[in-house]
């Protein structure tokens, strides 16, 4: 058997030509360009290449975008400053601050004080709670993604054993809240590994929908998976060679899944979209109705 691809790049493409449209309704109704602020501290090459990644796709819809930097031996103070600007600043309706940061600096520190209504990954603790509680203001974009492509793909949640690798703050964590809600593209019963689970593969083999978040190149092996299952692989490791490869041995896992998401090309390209679809809910939220 071999997998049907989940192609995340072209869900993406759509997904963002949607948002061109409405972020052009938007602009006109009201105005309003929505604005996403980027935060970068240091030097990191791959936190570059993010960036620059996601304020392309900003511009690509219409959304303005602005890059603050600060150098790599910034002061926590400097970067407390910077972002009370940017949640005092009218014009910037979306805050993202690139992690990691430097040691230096408490990263929970700084992402408590992006203002909630500006905070786009849905880091803070009160959009945190939100999501815990089942009534989202903005959802995580990383998880989020990856629901999205479950949807695209005809995936049925509702009842399916979902098993989730990984339970970080980013990723893991509110997959699993995602996946356990009521709703659509919800109602799964969720099962959360980590490092100190015991047996890791008994559990993923009972998987109708399984999603990997370790940062463990090709961890997942073609017997960790039960045949047909929806495998979302959410790592993004580069390899010695230079090769990106996923938390899942693609070409492996190919011969047992039902359906199976590439990298890249799957669930990265998903984050940036929901960012955007973030920001312009953000400009929504933020401007007034017109009178
Ligand atoms: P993280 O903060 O390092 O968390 C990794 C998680 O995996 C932890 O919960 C850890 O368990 C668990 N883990 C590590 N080794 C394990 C093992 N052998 N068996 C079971 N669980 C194990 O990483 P993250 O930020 O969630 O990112 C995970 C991966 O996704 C990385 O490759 C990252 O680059 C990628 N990522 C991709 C996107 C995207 O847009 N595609 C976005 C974000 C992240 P403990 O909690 O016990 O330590």
């Amino acid at each position: 058997m071999s997998a049907r691809l989940i192609d995340g790049k072209a869900i993406a493409a759509g997904i963002r030509a949607e948002i061109a449209e409405r972020t052009n309704h938007f602009r006109a109704e009201t105005g309003v360009v929505p604005h996403l602020a980027a935060v970068l501290v240091g030097e990191n090459p791959a936190s570059e290449v993010y960036v620059r990644n996601k304020r392309k796709a900003c511009e690509g819809c219409g959304i303005a975008s602005s890059l603050h930097r600060l150098a790599g031996n910034a002061s926590q103070a400097e970067l407390l400053e910077l972002v009370a600007t940017l949640n005092a600043d009218r014009a910037v309706h979306g805050i993202l601050v690139q992690l990691p940061l430097p040691k230096q600096i408490d990263e929970t520190a700084i992402l408590d004080t992006v203002d909630p209504l500006k905070d786009v990954d849905a880091f803070h603790p009160h959009n945190v709670g939100l999501i815990v509680q089942g009534r989202p203001r903005f959802l995580p974009c990383t998880p989020h993604g990856c629901q999205r492509l479950l949807q695209a793909a005809g995936v049925q949640t509702a009842g399916a054993h979902a098993v989730v690798l990984g339970r970080s703050e980013i990723v893991g964590k509110p997959m699993a809240l995602l996946l356990m809600q009521k709703g659509a593209v919800a109602d799964a019963t969720v099962t959360v590994c980590h490092s100190r689970t015991r047996d890791v593969a008994a559990i993923t083999r009972q998987a109708d929908i399984l999603i990997a978040a370790i940062g463990r190149p090709e961890f997942v092996t073609a017997d960790m998976v039960k045949p047909g299952a929806a495998v979302i692989d959410v790592g993004i490791n580069r390899l010695d060679d230079g090769r990106l490869v996923g938390d899942v041995d693609f070409t492996a896992v190919q011969e047992t899944a039902g359906a199976l998401t590439p990298v890249p090309g799957g669930v990265g390209p998903m984050t940036i979209a929901m960012l955007l679809e973030n920001t312009l809910q953000a400009a929504r939220w933020q401007t007034p109705p017109a009178r």
